[in-house]
């Protein structure tokens, strides 16, 4: 999904201050901290060419001063791993936990999700047909079947994606092509399809997507290593 930032409110006091107290005699590095309309309460930081690169969800804009502050020592520690102390980390779960911040978390998902969905008939493959071949081959059939959906652009970035909230799998459009054999996209397909089979665990706040029981199921398909290799060729 396309995602542009939208700056409205200035965090800039507020990490330099908490920079200072993590680092008392560095000179301040050039921060560059944005909103982006994200699906979900995230947040990210990473150092680029010396610049400290923050990127949150716009659902945090409206976030109080001592959830911000407890944000900016969460990313800024990890960033500079440093431990965390648990005051911030409860501070700032409090906030995102809330129930109006979970509904317009929901909402907010429901409307930039669906945009995404547009149809299982691609100009050259079929995910429903596809999905339910896979479902009686390796599932016994006994998989529900999900919103399937050719992704709006072909992306290279997202091949595949299940998405909870939506109970919908997406595809890179970059599958729909006659150049792209069927096994590669069965492939990509099934890898979402075992995330309808071993739902998401979380650990802690880490989200544990791929389990050693997914990557041993995901190796189960005969053409495991040609179609791993014929990705990333892509
Ligand atoms: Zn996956």
């Amino acid at each position: 999904m396309a995602t542009s930032p939208v700056l409205k409110r200035d965090l800039h006091p507020t990490f330099l201050a908490v920079f200072r107290e993590l680092k008392p005699r560095t000179p301040f590095p050039e921060f560059d901290i944005q909103f982006y309309p994200y699906a979900h309460v995230t947040s990210t930081v990473r150092l680029r060419e010396g610049k400290v690169l923050v990127r949150m969800s716009d659902l945090l804009e409206t976030a109080p001063e001592p959830v911000i502050e407890a944000l900016a020592q969460i990313l800024l520690r990890k960033l500079y791993r440093v431990r965390i102390p648990e005051t911030y980390n409860a501070r700032y779960r409090r906030f995102a936990g809330q129930k109006d911040i979970v509904a317009k978390a929901h909402l907010i998902r429901q409307i930039r999700g669906r945009k995404q969905i547009t149809t299982a008939q691609g100009r050259h493959y079929d995910l429903h047909q596809i999905f339910d071949e896979l479902n009686n081959f390796y599932f016994q059939g006994w998989l529900a079947r999900p919103e399937l959906s050719w992704a709006r652009s072909a992306s290279r970035q997202s091949l595949g994606h299940y998405d909870a909230a939506h109970n919908a799998i997406l595809i890179s459009r970059i599958f729909d092509s006659p150049r792209v054999p069927r096994f590669v996209l069965e492939y990509v397909v099934y890898h979402e399809m075992l995330h309808l089979r071993f739902p998401v665990r979380m650990r802690g706040s880490r989200r544990c997507i791929h389990s050693a029981e997914f990557r041993q199921e995901e190796r189960k398909f005969p053409r495991w290593a040609e179609a791993e290799a014929a990705l990333k060729t892509l």
